[in-house]
């Protein structure tokens, strides 16, 4: 039994043989040509064949994947289209009285070269797009179509890199997972993968001799172990098989309405701490991201983030999303979440300390910088901006003030930005004691029962000990929530929830008759409270 460990990509449990794909070495040979003409025309007619696949591609995928995960072979047209690629080639053709096929090779390699040193991740990823298009230039001028990925039974794919394309066309009856020895998690590949809902691994380190040997995949602890003892691939089909029944189960559910069967309505939206968690929403098919804890993008840090780069962390939240909701809560940083750059103080009671909004508005060069980036990112999708811990209207009146400061100053530099919704979270007792004036100041309410409880019980939730006793289920908890229902609706705006409570599917009924709009969860409840909803009268 040999365990090779390397990352996760998409979790799952996958049990099987190996199999190498080998791909055929493609040998392309430097030519000497008269006619450069006539390579310049083969060049012509072989992209529009590559074309033609592509389109045939797209269409496979939108019927496997959908529209998103098939997007990577519109991209790669375009690619194909794109004009110094093509120069590139035409232009060694003719001062180097080159072959067509030759031309394609090199200036394969040397965009990929390109690509992969470009510092943004998401370019380097680009590496493996480029070298698939020029593969598929070249197999279409040497006139050979096959891809080699042909199996009999259903394996473990195992490779060095796998193209979007290999991954596309493989039958996916036949793939138990993929494993890869290189590739990045932003790769079109890993998305692929996870859309696909198939376990992937990268960056393991394989070698040759496993080919065709029982291996076990396990997603969720980012390892292969190969030829397993039998005790240990007996827990794994165990294990498989509880996640088969789940999965199945739930994804019956995938596409279909949160919607009673009165008809009742609500959103289920889901929870986000960083940019890559995005694949996890879409996988469990939330309807938004009710809350992207903006403060992990500064924990992660050992210094400030820069307003580019939280400008692109949210573009490119926005931009997944596709126009479906996302709302960003602004900086919650202190009492449990602490950076030692901000220079924070020792407190003895950091809960109720210097922190989120009460930081930002003491600082506001830290809160401009990012509702600067927010704002920024707005007109790449469906932006929404939430504030947490408010304990009054005075605050709110402070931030809106602060908004239109960094409005217009964005007016000024010639920068566009959307109209964007903005909320509260009402995680004190005094934000429920006032929603009817703080209704009446903001576009929609978000419940913080995490932090709601802890105030309204003076129960530190961080502390173990209490455990027993932080009872988010607590009468006065209930209660609170459905004042803060009420006083939203009064003034015509949507209250939800975002706190761990809104995935507790025992009382997923009690907040539909609330009257809640929205309830946000971590991604993988997002099918089962769906189902709550579904089944309830
Ligand atoms: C909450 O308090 O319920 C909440 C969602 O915020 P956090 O857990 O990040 O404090
Ligand atoms: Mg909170």
């Amino acid at each position: 039994m040999t365990e090779l460990k390397g990352k996760s990509v998409f979790s799952g449990i996958a049990i099987g043989k190996i199999a190498i794909l080998k791909k055929d070495n493609q040998s392309v040979k430097r030519i000497h040509v008269e006619d450069t003409a006539g390579e310049i025309a083969r060049i012509g007619a072989a992209k529009e064949t590559a074309v033609e696949q592509l389109k045939a591609l797209y269409e496979k995928a939108v019927k496997e994947v959908g529209e998103s995960g098939a997007m990577i072979f519109d991209v790669h047209q375009m690619m194909l289209d794109d004009q110094d690629y093509l120069d590139s080639i035409t232009n060694m053709i003719e001062t180097q009285n080159i072959n067509a096929e030759y031309a394609v090779a090199v200036t394969g390699d040397n965009f990929a070269k390109m690509f992969a040193e470009m510092d943004d991740d998401y370019m380097k990823a680009r590496a493996a797009d480029v070298k698939d298009i020029s593969e598929r230039l070249i197999r279409v001028l040497q006139g050979s179509n096959g891809e080699g990925l042909e199996a009999d039974e259903a394996t473990i794919v195992v490779a060095e890199d796998l193209a979007p394309s290999e991954t596309v066309q493989m039958d996916k009856s036949k793939v138990l997972a993929f494993v890869t020895r290189f590739g990045s998690s932003n790769s079109h590949t890993a998305i692929l993968a996870r859309t696909m809902n198939i376990p992937a691994l990268i960056s393991v380190d394989y070698n040759d001799e496993i080919d065709g040997k029982m291996a076990i995949v396990d997603g969720f602890e980012g390892k292969m172990i190969v030829d397993p003892e039998e005790d240990v691939l007996e827990a794994y089909k165990n294990k498989h098989q509880e996640e088969v029944e789940k999965r199945r189960l739930l994804q019956e559910l995938k596409g279909k309405e949160n919607v009673t069967k009165s008809g009742k309505k609500i959103n289920i939206y889901a929870n986000i701490g960083k940019v890559s968690d995005v694949a996890n929403v879409l996988q469990n098919d939330a309807g938004g991201i009710g809350l992207f804890r903006s403060e992990f993008l500064y924990l992660e840090k050992d210094t400030f983030p820069t307003e580019e780069e939280q400008y692109q962390a949210y573009k490119q939240v926005a931009e997944t999303m596709a126009g479906k909701k996302v709302i960003i809560r602004t900086l919650d940083i202190g009492a449990d979440k602490q950076a030692d750059y901000f220079g924070l103080d020792h407190e003895e009671n950091p809960a109720m300390g210097y922190r989120a909004i009460r930081i930002c508005l003491n600082q506001p060069d830290i809160f401009k910088t990012q509702l600067r980036a927010l704002f920024r990112a707005s007109i790449f999708g469906t932006i929404s901006i939430m504030y947490p811990m408010i304990i009054s209207v005075k605050e709110v009146r402070r931030i809106k003030e602060i908004v239109e400061e960094v409005k217009k100053e964005l007016t000024e530099e010639g920068i566009p930005f959307a109209d964007v919704e903005q909320g509260i979270m009402i995680e004190t007792p005094a934000a429920v004691m006032i929603s009817d004036l703080l209704a009446k100041e903001v576009d929609f309410f978000s419940i913080g029962t995490n932090d709601l409880t802890q105030y309204t019980l003076a129960i530190d939730r961080q502390n173990a000990k209490l455990d027993n006793i932080y009872d988010s289920h607590h009468e006065a908890v209930l209660r609170m929530i459905k004042m803060v229902v009420d006083n939203a609706h009064k003034e015509g705006i949507w209250a939800g929830i975002c706190g761990e409570l809104g995935a507790d599917t025992t009382l997923t009924e009690e907040f539909v008759k609330m009257g809640l709009d929205e309830l946000s969860v971590t991604p993988t409840f997002v099918l089962p409270v769906r189902k709550i909803v579904r089944e309830m009268e």
